[in-house]
């Protein structure tokens, strides 16, 4: 594996950059493996890296129909952050945010976290009220979140505009949350993966499942059968298209996220903002360009483009933040499908086949749990057994109603 250390980067500045090794291995599908995980986003990848890394689990490949990163791994706006309502969401969302802190250690690769905090406000005193509720209940979770003045607001992001058609009237920040840059963490996850033995197939089709007496025996691709004692899906937006595969439903609606760019200007936006009222969030990324988000279009959808009625709502928003950006071009749009299930909680661990798990229905916010998701799918995996922080998580919850609603925390997405 490269090493990506001050010495390696001047010597293979040095030689032209002709030297560098492959990050991960391109191999052929082997007939058979221990765990077969479809979907290379960042929640196949990262389950993969923590099955061989911390479970012990190395025969194992990861199938990708596209290239690895090319779902919402590579396409979402990079938000992490742990401010969830309900005791369950905080627990593992802090679990990953902590695995971020470490990330760039732990797989020697510059994933670019800059904890800039993420700052929610409110423009009405109902909205304000709502957030305090938030805030106390994630100070009660035990993760960090404080509520914050208008005038403190304007101290922090001079650009805001606090007094303008939609003033503020308050926010609350989590000061640990921030951005990281997506490419990295999934490349950076890949690498760490292949050197450990799993290997990563892309341009391979999952097309079906060999499912007999109620047990998983392996998957049909489109380069032939491979045979496996476990399969996980993390196929993030097509999770309903995988499970009607393999016999079963799940209750996900699939929809557009989009989010777009301006052009690069100097640093001007210091913290990531969100405004539910007006369904958008932005922050500026280390290259300058102001990124904006806000809701799922509202139709069920599998293109991955996004409509202009949610364009012009997030740029229309943005202006009355941030006047001055009025003048920035945008310089591009997009979309990824993303699938939402009724109470916005992931669904993760068994299925009704047996030897078959999934790791789905992570809606607008499975970027920023890629960590916590990798280590406590791989856990499930290899222990046959959920992990303590996502056993609330199955897909029995919505047979018995405990559903976990944290419908607030992405009423916008991010
Ligand atoms: C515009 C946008 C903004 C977002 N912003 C944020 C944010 O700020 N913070 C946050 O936390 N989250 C955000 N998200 C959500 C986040 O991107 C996703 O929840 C997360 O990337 C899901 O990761 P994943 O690995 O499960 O899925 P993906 O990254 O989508 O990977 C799934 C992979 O499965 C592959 N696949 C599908 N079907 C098959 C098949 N049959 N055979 C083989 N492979 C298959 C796909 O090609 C894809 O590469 C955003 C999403 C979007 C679209």
């Amino acid at each position: 594996m490269n090493n990506y250390s001050l010495f390696s980067l001047v010597r293979n500045a040095l030689s032209g950059h002709r030297r560098w090794k492959p990050a991960w291995a391109s191999p052929d599908p082997r007939k058979t493996y221990d765990v077969v995980i479809i979907g290379a986003g960042g929640q196949g990848l990262a389950t993969a890296y923590f099955l061989a890394n911390r479970y012990g689990v190395s025969n194992v490949a990861v199938i990708e129909k596209g290239w690895l990163g090319g779902g919402g791994s590579g396409r979402n706006t990079q938000v992490t952050r742990s401010n969830y309502f309900w005791p369950e969401s905080a627990a593992f969302f802090d679990h990953s945010l902590k695995l971020y802190e470490q990330l760039g250690r732990m797989l020697n690769f510059n994933i670019m976290l800059s904890q800039r905090g993420v700052l929610n406000l409110a423009h009405s005193h109902h909205m304000l009220e709502q957030l305090r509720r938030w805030t106390n209940a994630i100070q009660l979770n035990g993760v960090d979140s404080e509520m914050v003045t208008p005038e403190e607001i304007a101290r922090l992001e001079p650009l805001l505009e606090v007094n303008g058609r939609y003033p503020v009237v308050g926010g609350f920040i989590q000061r640990r949350g921030g951005i990281s840059r997506h490419d990295a963490v999934v490349w950076a996850f890949a690498r760490a993966a292949s050197a450990a033995g799993v290997d990563i197939i892309q341009q391979t089709e999952v097309t079906g499942f060999d499912i007999d007496a109620g047990r998983v025996r392996g998957v049909e691709t489109s380069r032939g059968g491979i045979t496996a004692g476990k399969v996980c899906i993390c196929v993030a937006g097509h999770t309903s298209v995988m499970a009607n595969l393999a016999g079963f439903e799940v209750p996900v609606t699939s929809m557009a996220l989009q989010a777009m760019l301006t052009e690069p200007v100097k640093p001007c936006l210091r913290r990531q903002l969100a405004s539910p009222e007006l369904g958008v969030y932005l922050g500026q990324s280390d290259r300058g360009e102001i990124i904006i988000g806000g809701s799922a279009d509202r139709y069920v959808s599998y293109a991955q483009r996004g409509g202009l009625p949610i364009l012009h709502d997030n740029l229309a928003a943005t202006a009355e933040l941030v006047p001055s950006f009025r003048r920035l071009r945008l310089m591009r749009q997009w979309a990824g499908t993303v699938d939402i299930s009724p109470d916005t909680t992931p669904i993760m661990g068994y299925t009704p086949v047996q030897g078959l798990y999934m790791s789905g229905g992570w809606g607008t916010g499975g970027y920023k749990a890629i960590p916590a998701g990798g280590d406590t799918m791989a856990y499930t995996i290899a222990n046959d057994t959920p992990h303590p922080l996502i056993e609330k998580f199955g897909l029995e919850r919505f047979e018995g109603g405990h559903l976990i609603d944290e419908g607030a925390a992405s009423g916008v997405g991010h």
